[in-house]
Parts: C-alpha cells; sequence; structure tokens
C-alpha cells in the first residue's frame, strides 16, 4: 500500500479546493439549505452546480481528454471525491451514467455514441438512469421480462422497470429488453437499449422513500419507440453489456465514501457529548462508548482498505470479483455508523425533528438512507457468494 502522493496529485489537490472555496457558497454546504424545498428544486440546483462544475474542467476526472474528461489518475479521481466530501458538496445528478454508462460507452460504444453520449452526460445535459430491475427480477436479474419486437428501424418496447434512480428527473435510460426469443439461456436473446424518456409511451411514477423523498420510482413502457441504432453492445449481446457497465464500479475507491461517514460520526460523538440521558451525558454510557469505538475501528479500516484499492488500480490491476467485498465493507461500516445514531436517540431517531433545538436533519437523512446500501447495487447476501465462490473459491 502505498501512502504518498505525487507532487502532481497535491497540486491537483491544492487546485481544485481553491476553486471550491470560491465556487461552493457556504450555504449551499448546510443541511439547512435544501430544507423546504422540493425534489424538483433540488435536483435543478444540484444539476446546474455540477454543470458549472463540469464547465470549470472538473469532470471526468479519469476519463481521457478526448471525450471530455480531465486525463487524470485513479489517485487524482479518489482526491477529488475526497474533497467534495470534505466539502460537503451536493451530490452528483448523473451517477448511474458517471458510474456505468460513460466507462462502457468509451469501452465499446459506436462513435457516433462516444460523440453523441458522453460529453453531454459529464455536464448534465442528459441525466441517464438505469432500468434493469423489474418487479420480478432483481438480484435474478436474467428473469426480465420486458420486450422490444423490431418493426422497421425501431423497437417496440412493453414492460415495466422498478427503483429506477432518478426516473422523475431523467431524460434518457439505459435499459435490458428481450428483443428476441431466449432459446434455451435466459441470458440469450437480451439487448441494453438506449432509450429516449421524453415520449408518450413511458411514463415515470414517483416511489416515496422512508426519508420523504422519491429518488426513485417506477418506468412504464407502452408501445415506446427505441431506433434500432440505439443498442449498445449489439443486438443480442444485452448480458455481456451489462456484465461489463456492472464490473465499472469496481475500482472505485471508497475514500470519498470514508471521509462523508468519518463526518457523519464526529456528528454523532458531538451529540453523545451534548445530550442528557439518565441523569448524565449520554457519551458517560459505557456501553454506547463501546459502540462508538467498534464503528470508529470499522471506519478507519475502511480508510486503509480503500488506500489499498487504490494503490492496486494506480497500479492498473483490475479487481474483479474483489470488489464486492469493498461494496460490503463501506454498506456495513456505513450502517454502523447509523446504528450509533440510533443507539443516542434511541427510536426518535426515526422522526424528522426528535431533538427540538439541535440540528439533526443530515443523521436523520443519513440513518434513514443508510438501510438502503446493503440493497443496491447488489445485496449483501449476493455479494457474499460473490466473494465466496469466486474469491475464496469456496463449492457453490
Ligand atoms: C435506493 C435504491 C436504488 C436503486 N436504484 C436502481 C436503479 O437505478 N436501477 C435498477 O435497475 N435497480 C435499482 N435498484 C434495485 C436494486 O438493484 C435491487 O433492489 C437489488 O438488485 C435487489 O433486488 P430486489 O429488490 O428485487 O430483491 P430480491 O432480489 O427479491 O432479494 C430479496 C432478498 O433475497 C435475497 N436473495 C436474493 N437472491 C439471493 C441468492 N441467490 N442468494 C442469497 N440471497 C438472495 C436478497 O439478498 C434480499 O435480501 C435500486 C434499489 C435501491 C434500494
Amino acid at each position: 500500500m502505498d501512502l504518498r502522493f505525487s507532487k502532481e496529485d497535491e497540486d491537483f489537490r491544492s487546485e481544485f479546493q481553491a476553486w471550491l472555496a470560491i465556487n461552493l457558497p457556504q450555504e449551499m454546504r448546510a443541511p439547512e439549505f435544501w430544507r423546504g424545498k422540493s425534489d424538483d428544486e433540488q435536483f435543478q440546483i444540484r444539476r446546474d452546480w455540477e454543470a458549472g462544475k463540469a464547465e470549470a474542467g472538473y469532470c471526468g476526472i479519469q476519463w481521457p481528454t478526448e471525450y471530455g474528461g480531465r486525463g487524470g489518475t485513479p489517485t487524482m479521481k479518489a482526491i477529488y471525491d475526497e474533497e467534495l466530501a470534505k466539502a460537503n458538496a451536493p451530490r452528483s445528478v448523473n451517477p448511474l451514467g458517471l458510474a456505468f454508462l460513460g466507462p462502457t460507452v468509451m469501452a465499446i460504444g459506436t462513435d457516433e455514441q462516444k460523440r453523441d453520449i458522453i460529453k453531454p452526460l459529464l455536464h448534465t445535459e442528459t441525466i441517464w438512469c438505469q432500468g434493469f430491475s423489474e418487479p420480478g427480477a432483481g438480484s435474478d436479474l436474467a428473469a426480465l421480462q420486458m420486450k422490444a419486437d423490431q418493426r422497421g428501424d425501431d423497437y417496440i418496447l412493453n414492460g415495466q422497470k422498478i427503483w429506477t434512480t432518478n426516473a422523475m428527473h431523467g431524460d434518457k435510460i439505459f435499459t435490458l429488453a428481450r428483443t428476441s426469443p431466449s432459446e434455451g439461456s435466459r441470458h440469450a436473446g437480451i439487448s441494453m437499449l438506449l432509450v429516449d424518456m421524453h415520449q408518450p409511451g413511458v411514463e415515470a411514477r414517483p416511489l416515496k422513500q422512508i426519508t420523504g423523498e422519491s429518488e426513485f420510482g417506477e418506468v412504464f413502457f407502452t408501445d415506446a419507440l427505441c431506433p434500432t441504432a440505439e443498442v449498445l453492445g449489439g443486438e443480442g449481446n444485452g448480458w455481456q453489456t451489462a456484465m461489463l457497465l456492472l464490473s465499472f464500479e469496481r475500482g472505485s475507491s471508497a475514500i470519498g465514501q470514508y471521509t462523508e461517514f468519518r463526518h457523519q460520526w464526529d456528528l454523532v460523538a458531538n451529540l453523545a457529548q451534548q445530550l442528557e440521558r439518565d441523569g448524565q451525558k449520554a457519551a458517560k454510557d459505557p456501553v454506547l462508548r463501546q459502540k462508538l469505538a467498534a464503528s470508529l475501528v470499522d471506519l478507519e479500516c475502511l480508510k486503509y482498505h480503500s488506500w489499498h484499492i487504490l494503490t492496486q488500480t494506480s497500479q492498473g490491476k483490475d479487481l474483479g470479483a474483489e470488489a464486492s467485498m469493498t461494496k460490503m465493507m463501506w454498506s456495513e461500516t456505513f450502517r454502523k455508523v447509523s446504528d450509533t445514531y440510533e443507539a443516542v436517540l434511541g427510536t426518535a431517531f426515526q422522526v424528522p425533528d426528535p431533538q427540538p433545538g439541535l440540528s439533526l436533519e443530515e443523521l436523520t437523512t443519513m440513518a434513514l438512507w443508510s438501510r438502503s446500501c446493503t440493497i443496491w447495487g447488489g445485496s449483501q447476501q449476493v455479494q457474499r457468494s460473490i466473494v465466496a465462490e469466486r474469491v475464496l473459491g469456496l463449492p457453490r
């Protein structure tokens, strides 16, 4: 593991810090800034801010310059994520496009797809959704049923997707559909289609989350159109394209996550020092102290694991199935930080204003949101099976 930064890396950090100091307004860093704003208003503010950041050259940090990226290193991307987390910057409006679609298009897209997709994605001109999950196909993705029948130069799509992040704000969706019969293998006959969401045959409906937001939703396709040229990776190769696409999340470092969770742990520890419980400060409770300490140890392990991953990816190593270990580690560490918040407040942690006078919105949202992280991107149980079979070589 290499814990040193090159001069180039340090210069990049200083430059980005200076840019953030000027361009990220102080009020936008505070949780209160978002209070009372609708989902639509919040999304638009984040979209505009991210577009400005891209305009200033802070986007696609490790993507090639020919595609509008910055041509940097994995270390620079980790520094970028860390500095955004430290500054409490708004989160990206295009996470699916950035994590999954962009790298896949660069790897296997046609020249037209590279030209038409990557730059608008980086500049938030096109918000991309991922349409994989269906009511009957989640962990078992190959059970998907959406149909795409070819008619002339178009596919006609019919079916439903669910849990679609940014469904209500999406412009386009990369989605999996059956373009031909499966012929004995459930993985055959699937294609990845790039579909315009602004057409009469596509209807997005919000789903209300426990946080009160509707960050995800359902998407219904009723005779929706997709030109046959808008297939990514070739017709019938959807399963291979999807596996390639999902592999791009691998190798991403968890340093930004560590920084964010550590900040939240500090807020919880601080709260425990303020809050009276049973005639003394909560922080005096030995059981709570143990919990806080255990959570801090996990956080520091996550930090060193992130450095290890960064060293590996900087040396060009493909992490393969080991990436599932990182996903399990950061999501469980996050859950533990949220559990310490619950231990301080009790069940009151679930209500919007659990301690009048104390501004706890950030922690409450964190605690509720943390419940989803062991599900999306592959559930914890499925990740464990991947590690058991493909990393440890255990029998099925
Ligand atoms: C916040 C959030 C955002 C999401 N965003 C998107 C998105 O943008 N696009 C998209 O396509 N999907 C999205 N999803 C869906 C996500 O990918 C699925 O929820 C996930 O794949 C699990 O599928 P499922 O919900 O159908 O649960 P199921 O697959 O039905 O699983 C139910 C339970 O059974 C367990 N289980 C299932 N199979 C196995 C097995 N083989 N071995 C052991 N245990 C198993 C699971 O671990 C889980 O505990 C999102 C989900 C969440 C929570």
